[in-house]
């Protein structure tokens, strides 16, 4: 007997997938039945994991170096992912950094850099990804917590690039759903990476505010990004979902 699983069919590219966030979403997708593609930057051997992870339990998965900060490499990844799966049905917007310091000390490269991964990048992906598109798909973003509620200092290019990416989902889900193409934005509050490890320096900071007592972990993101992908969400467009453990609650 075989199982039909949630995604069974679809193609989904998460950007960032190679670590934290991004590689747990792309694992919950495929154990939910979907193909997926992941893109990366400077982690071969992690994105080479996540795929062999994959693959080791029957999935479909390819990794893709494309700097989320460089609109041509995206919008190949995005061309490749159609032209090897045939289609997309679902892009994450996962990939995103955070280069934080003080108004008045912040490096005009880095406001650059940082505009280019969290902002540029989401658009490139979501165009060419759009263009592809049919009914039924499904745009992701991750954008942050930290959109709704500053939760500490220093981050006010992060928050630009955060809330950017808030209004554009909004404004985007209009345009897109007619199509039948749903926008939707998963805002994590703190958690467990790379980026923001649970006994960091943000931590320290924002620990007591969390109203579960404790950092996210990546699967529980993940677990909103599969049920925002799946079919029985289709009515929800324009929408964002907190995942934050009640900081901003
Ligand atoms: P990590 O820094 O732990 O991991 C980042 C991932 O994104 C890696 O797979 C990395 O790949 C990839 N990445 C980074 N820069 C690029 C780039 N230029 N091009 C392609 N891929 C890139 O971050 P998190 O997992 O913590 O964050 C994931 C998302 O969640 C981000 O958008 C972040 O802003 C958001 N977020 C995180 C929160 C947290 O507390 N952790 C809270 C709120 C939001 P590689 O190593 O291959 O470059």
């Amino acid at each position: 007997m075989t199982t039909t699983l949630p995604l069974t069919g679809k193609i989904a590219l998460v950007t960032g997938g190679s670590r934290s966030i991004g590689a747990a979403i792309a694992l919950r997708l495929a154990a939910d039945g979907a193909a997926v593609a992941i893109t990366y930057n400077g982690s071969p051997d992690r994105a080479a994991d996540v795929v062999a992870a994959i693959e080791a339990v029957g999935g479909k998965a390819l990794a893709i170096q494309a700097d989320a900060g460089d609109p041509v490499a995206v919008r190949a990844a995005v061309r490749q992912v159609v032209a090897d799966f045939g289609a997309i049905d679902i892009l994450v917007n996962n990939a995103g950094i955070a280069i934080n310091a003080g108004i008045e000390d912040y490096d005009f490269a880095d406001y650059e850099r940082m505009l280019a991964v969290n902002v540029t990048g989401v658009f490139v992906a979501t165009q060419e990804a759009a263009r592809a598109m049919t009914a039924g798909g499904r745009v992701i973003h991750i954008g942050s917590s930290m959109a709704r509620y500053a939760a500490f200092p220093t981050a006010s290019v992060y928050t630009l690039t955060k809330g950017a990416v808030s209004g554009f989902n909004r404004s985007l889900a209009r345009d897109l759903g007619p199509r039948g193409i749903t926008v939707n934005t998963v805002l994590p509050g703190p958690t467990n990476t790379d980026m923001n490890p649970k006994d960091g320096p943000v931590a320290a900071i924002v620990g007591q505010n969390i109203a579960i007592g404790r950092y996210g972990e990546p699967d529980e993101i993940a677990a909103a990004v599969a049920f925002l992908a799946r079919p029985e969400a289709a009515f929800i467009t324009g929408a964002e979902i907190i995942a934050d453990g009640g900081l901003t609650a």
